[in-house]
């Protein structure tokens, strides 16, 4: 293929504003995949994916198209919308030299439109607007397009607008992408340079690296180096992804495609390396910003037996989600374990689910944290830690402070778009959660933009649930970095008949100690299961008991209904209780069922 005819391009949006649907109808029109009334999301290829109706990776398919007589090679990355997974999305970027920018034309530009459209702007690429969805009843495309003049700079005669599930106006899509995405600039001649810019493992054929060729052409059977470890490898298989690994004899640059090398060990596929031709170094390219954790939580295995299963299975995920970080940690009542970082709690959720479905493990996760900061006072340094200036990604080891002349706690600037007359409403969520406004706009005549510096703290958990409750699901949200502030933190315990729940410990502000530690012990107490005896759920800062709530005993027989003599249904209910205590956990004498503390952190 000339490299004048190939066009790599995303496509973005505001999660369910149509791109996977897109990207269906994309492939069909291609032929990538037949034409049938059942391609739904066909990139969506995870079970959770599938389950959640949303986009967790992102997923790459070479299409080849004819137009007046040339043939196109077209390399379509489809990618995740929802905030956790905007790393996902900058990475895809690198790949690329366009996007489409999608919009649903009834509900308009909402929060991440706006972030993925300044990534693709800081990127400097071509971006073309789509509206979609204008079959729907209440669309209002021309709406659309003004809000995208407005806050995007786009003339709105550039603006596509189509009914991606209906098909309408789709062939204009791909004719934009030809005429305004400019080809890959590359050099055939120069030596290999390739982009890992994903990579995921497969149990049998090892790593499977997604590259972009920049330089340079690739084979089967070339030895290769990684820039990044310096290793060298013979490349098994190259091909494109179509949307199926498709093998092929070569890969040139401008080409998206896959290879496979014989990369066995969870590190070797860096994402963000820069792969060259045995003797034939080349200068690396820009690999990526490295994805930064905004939640910790411990996880540990329910069963310590279980282990060993669990570190291969964490390796293994987190090798198809490079943004995870990973430490070695252990707990005196949990075990051995890992502390993760993750991006937020929903990439925290999917992580887990993917654990439980794809590796079939089942884990026990603390309480999310945010990365916290302490500056110590130098005259009493503690040996313990290292530094003056120390994070803490684990509440059990929140310094006291006596140790400390300060804490920070990381900050972020949120962006809120939403109807007008929730505005209100919207301000009091904010302000209750200590957030301080920076900003706010008219993007049309009834749809405000704000934009408001927030405590990460006070956003991880469940300020988007409360914010799409309270505007009857139509403010939309996202944020980004925006370094530390000072403040007043304490950790907070959560004992049970006298004993620390290790999956509680947590840091909080200390304005909000007290509501917190009240609503937590409200809720433990709603999913814990009576038991013989009766259970002291309390909240406590250091040796102050700041909240209590009481469990009554109640003895549960579960043989009570099963009157007459029916022995075989009394063995299976005996049976029955003796399973579900296994998905209990011993706190002292107190048994919590494993899921009351998803429980708890959830429903505020
Ligand atoms: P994504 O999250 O951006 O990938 O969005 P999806 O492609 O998964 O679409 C989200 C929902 O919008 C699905 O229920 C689609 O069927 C629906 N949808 C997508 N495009 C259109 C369209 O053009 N018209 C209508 N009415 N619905 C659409
Ligand atoms: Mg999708």
């Amino acid at each position: 293929f000339p490299v004048e005819n190939i066009r790599n391009f995303s496509i973005i949006a505001h999660v369910d504003h149509g791109k996977s649907t897109l990207a269906d109808r994309l492939l069909e029109l291609t032929g990538t995949i037949d034409k049938t009334n059942n391609n739904k999301q066909v990139l969506d290829k995870l079970q959770v994916e599938r389950e959640r109706g949303i986009t967790v990776k992102a997923q790459t398919a070479s299409l080849f198209y004819n137009c007046e007589g040339k043939q196109y090679l077209l390399n379509l990355i489809d990618t995740p919308g929802h905030v956790d997974f905007s790393y996902e999305v900058s990475r895809s970027l690198s790949a690329c030299q366009g996007v489409l920018l999608v919009v649903d034309a009834n509900e308009g530009i909402q929060a991440q439109t706006v972030a993925n459209f300044f990534l693709a702007f800081e990127a400097q690429l071509s971006v073309i607007p789509v509206i979609n969805k204008i079959d729907l009843k209440n669309a209002d495309p021309k709406r659309v397009e003004k809000q995208i003049e407005k806050v995007f700079d786009i003339p709105s005669d550039e603006c596509i607008k189509i009914s991606a599930k209906l098909g309408t106006n789709v062939e204009s899509v791909l004719q934009a992408v030809i005429e305004r995405i400019p080809p890959p600039k590359v050099h055939r001649k120069n030596p290999l340079r390739a982009l890992v810019f994903d990579s995921t493992f497969d149990q049998y054929r090892g790593v499977i690296a997604n590259v972009a060729l920049f330089d340079g052409v690739v084979s089967k059977g070339d030895k290769i180096v990684s820039a990044h470890t310096r290793k060298t490898y013979e490349v098994n298989e190259v091909g494109v992804l179509n949307p199926n690994e498709l093998p092929t004899h070569k890969l040139y640059a401008g080409q998206v495609g896959y290879l496979i090398a014989g990369m066995k060990d969870v590190t070797e596929a860096q994402v963000g390396d820069t792969l060259y031709l045995h003797k034939q170094p080349v200068e690396p390219l820009p690999g990526f910003k490295s994805a930064k954790p905004m939640v910790f939580a411990g996880m540990y295995p329910v069963d310590q037996s279980e282990y060993n299963n669990l570190k291969s299975a964490v390796e293994k995920l987190t090798l198809n989600d490079s943004s995870v970080t990973v430490h070695r940690d252990s707990s005196l009542a949990l075990g051995a374990g890992w502390r993760l970082g993750f991006l937020g709690l929903l990439h925290m959720e999917v992580f887990n689910q993917r654990l439980e479905q794809e590796y079939n493990a089942s884990v026990i996760l603390t309480t999310p944290t945010v990365p916290y900061k302490a500056v110590l006072s130098s005259a009493k340094l503690i040996k313990e830690y290292r530094e003056k200036e120390i994070t803490i990604i684990n509440p059990a080891q929140f310094p006291d402070k006596s140790k400390v002349t300060e804490y920070l706690e990381p900050v972020v600037l949120g962006t809120v778009i939403t109807p007008d007359e929730y505005t209100g409403k919207i301000m009091m969520l904010c302000q209750a959660r200590r957030a301080i406004q920076k900003n706010m706009v008219f993007i049309d005549q009834n749809r405000v933009m704000l934009k408001y510096l927030f405590p990460l703290n006070e956003i991880v958990v469940d300020f988007y649930d409360s914010l799409k409750s309270l505007s009857s699901g139509y403010a939309s949200f996202d944020y980004e970095d925006a370094g530390y502030q000072t403040a007043e933190l304490v950790k907070m315990d959560i004992l049970l008949n006298g004993n620390i729940v290790e999956e509680l410990v947590t840091v909080v502000h200390k304005d909000k100690a007290h509501s917190v530690g009240k609503a937590i012990c409200e809720r433990l107490k709603d999913s814990l299961p009576r038991q013989l005896f009766e259970i002291a759920i309390q909240a406590a800062i250091g040796s102050k008991i700041i909240a209590r709530e009481t469990v009554k005993a109640y003895r549960k027989n579960v043989l009570a209904k099963c009157y007459g003599g029916d022995i075989t249904r009394k063995m299976k209910l005996l049976k029955r209780q003796a399973e579900g205590k296994k998905k209990m956990r011993k706190i002292g004498n107190v048994e919590v069922p494993k899921d009351a503390f998803i429980k708890v952190l959830k429903t505020q």
